[in-house]
């Protein structure tokens, strides 16, 4: 089975488009994001430009702040403290990576806590740890949702997350061990100093691959049957594309899709479920400011 991240997300998409409209008719205010674009990366730059636009199709506000690559992170300080304070904003976002000098601990720290949509805050990442309400990581909420969408049972199954970073790994291998629906599987987390870790990989019913390196999950690696979650996008030059790169993801789709059970695509998987995780964390921070009392 392809998990077409384009179905579940237009069905999540609806949902959300749905339920703002119920409450904007009702309340009369309107979900609003803040992205904090540093730079013009290339990829940062798209990511944040199809953030902004899926808010608006889902009837979101959403205010783009560009700040130069030579800004200081006290002037970053002080955007993100002036977007805390305005009652107007429910969610804000700051664009990962930042430059060099700009620390990305210290910026996602100064985000309020409950408007940190990303999830990132180390407040928000002990709520995750302890089950308690929080808002999850984008990526991580998407891949549950599309697990969600699929009907993919993980209850009692063995997942492997290879990559353990703060954004994706990490926050993954927690979710899938965690006593909710679509968590409760025993998980392994492999990552760059893991030996043999295709043997590891090769007793997983689940996959979730997140290291960011092209192909890395090759059909060898993987047991007949296993649904496998590609979450790697490596921008690779292709001059035959007009945008003169393709994307790539973690998993040698061609070999490995034979062999599994269900496995997302890249691109059309699991970065499209991305913005429904930051879209409906954005709808969550709404809700808590605004329909509190
Ligand atoms: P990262 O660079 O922060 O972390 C990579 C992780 O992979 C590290 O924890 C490292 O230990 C591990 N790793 C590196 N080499 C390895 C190896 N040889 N064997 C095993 N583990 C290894 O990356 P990230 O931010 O977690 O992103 C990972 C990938 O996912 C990237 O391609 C990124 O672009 C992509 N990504 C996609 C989405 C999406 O929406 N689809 C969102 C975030 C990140």
């Amino acid at each position: 089975m392809l998990l077409d991240g384009r179905i579940a997300a237009a069905a999540a998409k609806q949902l959300i488009k749905e339920e703002t409209a119920l409450l904007v008719g009702q309340y009369k205010i309107t979900p609003h994001l803040a992205a904090i674009l540093v730079g013009n990366n290339g990829a940062s730059e798209t990511y944040v430009a199809s953030k902004v636009k899926n808010c608006e199709e889902v009837g979101f506000t959403s205010t783009l702040i560009r700040l130069e690559d030579t800004v200081s992170e006290n002037e970053l300080l002080a955007t993100i403290q002036k977007l805390n304070s305005d009652a107007e904003i429910n969610g804000i976002l700051v664009q990962l990576p930042l430059p060099k000098h700009i620390s990305e601990a210290n910026i996602i720290e100064a985000i309020h806590p409950s408007k940190d949509v990303d999830g990132f805050h180390p407040m928000n990442v002990g709520r995750l740890v302890q089950g308690l309400d929080t808002f999850i990581p984008a990526t991580p909420y998407g891949i549950l949702l599309m697990l969600e969408h699929f009907k993919i049972p993980s209850k009692g199954k063995h997942t492997v997350v290879i990559g353990r970073s703060n954004i994706v790994g990490r926050p993954m291998s927690i979710l899938m061990s965690s006593n909710i629906p679509f968590g409760n599987s025993t998980v392994t987390l492999c990552h760059s100093q893991t030996a043999d870790l295709a043997s590891h990989c090769l007793q997983a019913d689940i996959v979730v691959a997140a290291l960011g390196i092209p192909g890395f999950v090759k059909s060898t690696m993987v047991k007949e049957g296993a649904v496998i979650i590609d979450v790697g996008i490596t921008r690779v030059i292709d001059t035959t594309t007009k945008k003169g790169y393709k994307i790539i993801g973690d998993v040698d789709f061609e070999e490995v899709s034979k062999k599994a059970s269900a496995i997302t695509p890249v691109p059309g998987g699991v970065g499209l479920m991305t913005i429904i995780g930051l879209l409906k964390n954005t709808l969550l921070a709404y809700k808590k400011q605004h329909l509190a009392n």
